[in-house]
């Protein structure tokens, strides 16, 4: 499907009809207050849709059609074996419109179509699938105790989920925490990021369609200071689910502390090292993961490898490689099936890039390429992949999340330095190591303060591995079986036999 050029995938946009209103209670529906915002498209500034725009009105009708429809137990009494059917069609559903899920994340958002088919939206039915066919397999426990008592511990829904993500995979993150929240029973809304509501609210439609009850699944698009606030304020909502930045998570946990405590579950931000050792074996393969772990989504990647930090004696080398291949990364229109790299997803944040590009020059870092704005003339957000070396571990581009195609490189002679400056750092979500020595890679690996930890590659996993980060990367895990803990509270039954 990639295959086709770009004047199939312009073709395909102009005929593509989508939802753009709030779905609440199995019905699109304006906004209480009537008001929309504009969804913009990266790639040219125009304007793509107008969206309803939900605040405090919106999420008080969507969460109570969300309780009502928990406490009627359509859903959350369902045995398993039914529950596990509907995800089935849902997903099935996500499979069969995958073109139009993918086209629509890629002009929402700005990234290339050929990732979006490729991974995007295959990824999203994947987990919903996933999770569906695990939630008949899982049993509760018997816990050994006395045999004069049957003491049960169960899991049970947690009742209302508010799902908040943000727009970098707008259908992935929505999937990693729709697919466990409704396997496990919870009635879920969703509110995605203003900056990419489109595929949620084509979810909804697809989850109408599979037969999921009225209720059950909402989604609310608006901003994150009224609809998300009112979401993590609410008073009958029992659990927010989080990925966004670090910033946003920390305020969602006291916004719990501050009404219900509700559970609080964030996966933030990252500014992930990729450690190159001097014993690394394959160092083309070492340079071309590199380049694709910072510039891949144009940088905007929580796990992105923002930090090269590399054994001075492959330093050159490596960096030379990298260098040869910057140009396979150029930013492109992301309708066309050739690019690799496209849009940042609106102006906000590629002069956010920019700044810190900026102020690094500023600074004295030493620029390798890139480092400014690209076709200006589109009147889209392009950034040029951009590389700055040896740079000093003091300045705000090591320390800070950009988000942006902004690769740091840094310099180590004692693997034991390298770590410390892979560790030097408040976040916590993945890190990588290059090296051709099993105990180094082994002791490596459980030296880094990381949740996910990819040797000899970048990004590798799968839905049965959980995601998600140690320090101020946040907490709980998505995917796996371990996701399914975050959704469901444990009950202990004591029955007394005596
Ligand atoms: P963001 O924190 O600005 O927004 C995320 C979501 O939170 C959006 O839906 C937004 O509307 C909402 N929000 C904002 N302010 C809010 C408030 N006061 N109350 C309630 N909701 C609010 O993040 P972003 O810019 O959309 O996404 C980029 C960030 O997401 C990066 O930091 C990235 O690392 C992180 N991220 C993390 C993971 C992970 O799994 N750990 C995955 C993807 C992205």
């Amino acid at each position: 499907m990639a295959q086709q050029d770009l004047a199939y995938w312009q073709q395909q946009a102009r005929e593509l009809e989508f939802p753009t209103k709030a779905f609440i209670n199995g019905a699109f529906v304006d906004a209480q207050s009537g008001i929309t915002f504009s969804s913009i498209n990266p790639a040219t500034g125009q304007v793509l849709a107008e969206v309803a725009e939900c605040d405090a009105a919106d999420v008080e009708l969507a969460v109570s059609a969300a309780r009502t429809a928990y406490q009627s137990g359509v859903w959350s009494n369902l045995p398993p074996a039914e529950r596990k059917q509907k995800l089935q069609s849902f997903a099935q559903l996500i499979e069969q419109h995958q073109t139009q899920l993918a086209l629509l994340e890629s002009l929402d958002m700005g990234k290339p179509i050929g990732d979006a088919l490729s991974y995007d939206a295959p990824a999203a039915a994947r987990c919903v699938a996933w999770n569906g066919e695990a939630i008949d397999k899982v049993y509760d426990e018997v816990a050994p105790v006395t045999s004069e008592a049957l003491a049960l511990v169960t899991r049970e829904a947690l009742g209302v989920v508010a799902a908040i993500v943000p727009w970098n995979f707008p259908l992935v993150m929505a999937s990693w925490k729709i697919g466990p929240a409704l396997a496990t029973g919870n009635s879920v809304i969703l509110k995605p990021s203003e900056k990419s509501p489109l595929s949620a609210l084509y979810l909804a439609q697809l989850a109408k369609q599979a037969g999921i009850p009225d209720g059950v699944f909402n989604v609310l698009p608006g901003y994150g200071h009224t609809a998300g606030q009112a979401l993590a304020l609410h008073m009958d909502v029992d659990c927010i689910t989080f990925t966004g930045s670090t910033a946003v998570g920390k305020k969602l946990v006291e916004f719990s502390g501050q009404s219900n405590l509700k559970r609080a579950f964030m996966e933030c931000g990252g500014k992930s090292p990729n450690l190159v050792c001097a014993d690394v074996a394959d160092l083309d393969k070492a340079a071309a993961t590199a380049v694709a772990a910072i510039f891949y989504n144009q940088g905007e990647v929580c796990t992105a490898g923002s930090r090269l930090i590399v054994h001075r004696s492959v330093h050159k080398a490596l960096v030379d490689k990298m260098l040869a291949l910057v140009d396979n990364w150029q930013p492109g229109n992301p309708l066309d099936p050739n690019t690799s790299m496209g849009a940042m997803v609106d102006e906000v944040q590629m002069q956010r890039v920019l700044a810190f590009i900026d102020q690094a020059k500023a600074q004295g870092a030493k620029l390798l390429c890139g480092g400014e704005q690209a076709l200006p003339e589109s009147g889209g957000y392009f950034i040029k992949p951009t590389i700055f070396d040896d740079v000093d571990a003091k300045l705000d581009i090591v320390k800070q999340e950009i988000f942006g195609p902004v690769l740091v490189i840094q310099v180590f002679d004692e693997l034991e330095q390298g770590i410390a400056l892979a560790n030097d750092t408040e976040y916590g979500l993945a890190a990588g190591l290059w090296t051709s020595d099993i105990n180094t890679a082994v002791r490596t690996s459980r030296a880094l303060r990381a949740g996910t930890v990819f040797v000899n590659n970048w990004d590798g996993g799968d839905m049965t591995m959980p995601f998600g980060g140690f320090k101020q990367s946040g907490n709980g895990r998505d995917k796996s079986l371990h996701a399914l803990e975050k959704y469901t509270e444990l009950k202990s039954t004591w029955i007394d036999l005596t």
